[in-house]
């Protein structure tokens, strides 16, 4: 084994404040506008100051309807295109397998660079970046949040970035199996957002099918995902099913990136010198779901 970052190298930490004060203002690339009396939201809006920010917009329907449409076209345009052709159906969904296996390692990717990276003010990651540094300070909020409040940032990604894809594909002439990929791929990733949320929710509020399936190892458990927000806060990015964190992890993948980062350019990644002992996650979890995070820590 081999340490990677200057922290750990006794290289002195450089201290930046902004993002961990933007952090604290903003959880979420909505504007917070509470207007309700807390009181009468119910108990689990009463523990959310931020209560409105939670709730689904127009917007956000209208964009997590567009990435919806957009994802389903695609799946149409493979299976008409595999039922033209007469070929088997099973390259389709050896390419969604191995989409739904990427899926997971982009989600890391991703977050990483997020979580890392940038500030609230970076051209258009800034509000994702100010939206997971907020996630980290409060990470139960997300079990809060109505789905098309999680989930529309992405699906607005997938309703622009999926129709010129298949375009693309249509005009080289690919296979279905090329479709489906696109498709799955694109699925995933705006559904990652969903499986994160349940890697943060109580089990006793889960549906039973949600459980198994996080057993199973086909959504990223509360465990796994739970140690992403426990000390050194630099492990277990992806959010899919997690199936790429243990290699990510065990040879140190991410923690190269950073140095390769660091001595090109400079720029640390917030987890060497960011990261707050009051993060971890137990910290937060509301007083409905203590209790029952024995496969949390
Ligand atoms: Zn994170
Ligand atoms: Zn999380």
């Amino acid at each position: 084994m081999y340490a990677l970052t200057p922290a750990r190298c006794n290289l002195p930490p450089l201290r930046r404040a902004p993002c961990r004060q933007a952090a604290s203002t903003t959880t979420t690339s909505t504007t917070i506008t509470t207007t309700q009396n807390p009181a009468a939201l119910g108990r689990r809006a009463a523990a959310n100051p931020d209560y409105d920010s939670l709730r689904s917009t127009w917007q956000h329907r209208a964009w997590t309807a567009a990435g919806t449409a957009a994802v389903l076209s695609s799946l149409s345009a493979s299976a008409s295109l595999a039922a033209s052709d007469g070929a088997s159906y099973a390259p389709l969904v050896v390419s969604a397998v191995a989409a739904y296996s990427l899926a997971d390692l982009a989600t890391g990717v991703y977050h990483w660079l997020v979580d890392n990276y940038g500030s609230p003010s970076t051209a258009v990651f800034g509000a994702q970046i100010a939206a997971f540094q907020g996630h980290h300070r409060v990470p139960a909020t997300i079990t809060h949040r109505d789905p098309c409040n999680n989930l529309h940032a992405l699906a607005c990604a997938a309703a622009f970035l999926l129709p010129p894809t298949d375009l693309a594909l249509s005009a080289a002439h690919a296979p279905a199996s090329a479709h489906a990929f696109a498709a799955t791929f694109a699925a995933c990733v705006v559904l990652s957002q969903q499986s994160h949320a349940w890697a943060h929710e109580s089990r006793r509020r889960l549906p039973p099918a949600v459980l198994a399936l996080q057993a199973a190892g086909v959504l990223v458990s509360r465990a796994q995902h739970g140690r992403h927000h426990r000390p050194p806060y630099d492990t277990n990015y992806c959010i899919v099913s997690g199936m790429w964190n243990g290699v990510l992890d065990q040879y140190r993948v991410f923690e190269a990136l950073e140095m390769v980062i660091f001595f090109r350019t400079g720029i640390r990644p917030r987890s060497w010198d960011e990261t707050q002992a009051e993060w971890r996650e137990e910290d937060v979890v509301d007083a409905a779901t203590a209790g029952d995070d024995a496969d949390s820590s």
